[in-house]
């Protein structure tokens, strides 16, 4: 199964509502708590709002 998101710029391969990385479920997403995400995914996700807290600190 494919999912292609309205929200998804292919030539800057990033997201246009959250304007940053796509990651499909992350915070803020229109997939966010609606889908099973990968341990995979999980971890990428952890990492940016990682780095984004590190960068409001
Ligand atoms: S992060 Fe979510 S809302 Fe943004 S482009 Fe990716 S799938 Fe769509």
């Amino acid at each position: 199964m494919t999912f292609h998101c309205q929200n998804y710029d292919i030539n800057a391969d990033a997201c246009k509502k959250l304007r940053g990385e796509c990651l499909p479920g992350r915070r803020g997403c229109v997939l966010e708590g609606r889908v099973a995400l990968s341990e995979e995914l999980e971890q990428k996700i952890k990492d940016l709002e990682a780095r984004m807290q590190g960068a409001m600190e």
